[in-house]
């Protein structure tokens, strides 16, 4: 056993140590999940309130590890900024994504956009747009049927420059949407000039809209505003039947969440969609 004593110095040494440890062994995992093809791609699907179809797809990262079980990406994707391996697995998940969605429209299961997120180190590499378009060739995807999701701090941090990349990316036909609306700091300003076709209202906003009344009124002016602006809105986690409710008076286009799905692997995903099961 360990010395610990009454040095508080050296217990905080310890406890810095098993984070490092921690975070070591997860820098590992996430290595060898590339390696050896671990990284999966779960969907979650996203329905028209107006019918309650299936309009669309979200793509979102696991790490499948052999004897471990699947790692959240809350765990890796904050490591993978951090050591650069995003951009090697943000690109594995925009491939996979691309070749599922691909084969789903040719087979008339699917229709719409999958949306694949993209890290803020992603969306600024010089050549983002060139890879991009690689990897839709490579995998004979559309860009029509391709969204791609960006938080607004990425935008913010060089919104001229962002706003470049943003139109290079629709002039290809891919649309964009802005994740997380709500939590970050985007200027009306810009959110006016920036080339996106959807607002995302983070789930934070929609958790309380059915006790809340300032939640409620929150969230009917961001959809109120996005429509102004020519933009559609989609809910995020949405979990209940009075959200839904709310959503639809305040006309709300769009919602994902647990209410319809959690995001599925996709061998579930398409059972799901064959029995268009929804509440
Ligand atoms: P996000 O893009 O905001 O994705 C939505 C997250 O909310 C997902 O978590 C989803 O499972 C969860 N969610 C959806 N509906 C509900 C609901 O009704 N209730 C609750 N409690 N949660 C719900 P997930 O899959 O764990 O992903 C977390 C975050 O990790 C994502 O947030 C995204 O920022 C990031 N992420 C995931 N995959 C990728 C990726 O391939 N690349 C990048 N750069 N980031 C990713
Ligand atoms: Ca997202
Ligand atoms: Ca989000
Ligand atoms: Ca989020």
């Amino acid at each position: 056993a360990k010395r610990r004593g009454g040095n508080g110095y050296q217990f905080f040494n310890e406890s810095m140590n098993q984070s490092a440890v921690r975070r070591l062994k997860l820098e590992n995992q996430l290595r060898q999940a590339l390696r050896d093809g671990h990284v999966e791609v779960h969907y979650q699907p996203k329905l028209a309130l107006k019918d309650r179809q299936f309009v669309g797809l979200e793509a979102l990262a696991r790490l499948n590890i052999p004897g471990v079980g699947m790692i959240n990406p809350v765990d890796f994707i904050p490591l993978a900024e951090e050591t650069g391996l995003i951009i090697e697995l943000g690109e594995r998940v925009l491939q996979q994504a691309c070749r599922d969605m691909k084969q789903w429209v040719e087979q008339g299961l699917v229709s719409g956009r999958v949306a694949v997120n993209l890290s803020a180190r992603q969306f600024m590499q010089p050549d983002l747009s060139a890879r991009v378009t690689r990897i839709l060739n490579a995998e004979g995807m559309a860009p029509e049927h391709l969204e791609l999701e960006i938080t607004e701090g990425v935008l913010m941090e060089d919104p001229e420059r962002a706003i470049e990349i943003m139109t290079d990316l629709q002039t290809k036909g891919i649309d964009l949407a802005l994740d997380d609306f709500g939590t970050g700091y985007s200027s009306l300003a810009y959110l006016k000039r920036f080339p996106i076709q959807t607002l995302k209202i983070d789930k934070a906003f929609i958790n309380d809209i059915s006790q809340a009344e300032r939640d409620r009124k929150m969230v009917a002016s961001i959809i109120a505003m996005a429509h102004n602006l020519g933009l559609h809105v989609v809910a995020e986690g949405v979990e209940n039947k009075d959200q839904l409710t709310i959503l639809s008076t305040l006309n709300c286009e769009y919602a994902q969440g647990f209410l319809f799905a959690k995001p599925l692997p996709a061998s579930e995903l398409l059972q799901r969609l064959a029995i268009r099961v929804v509440p």
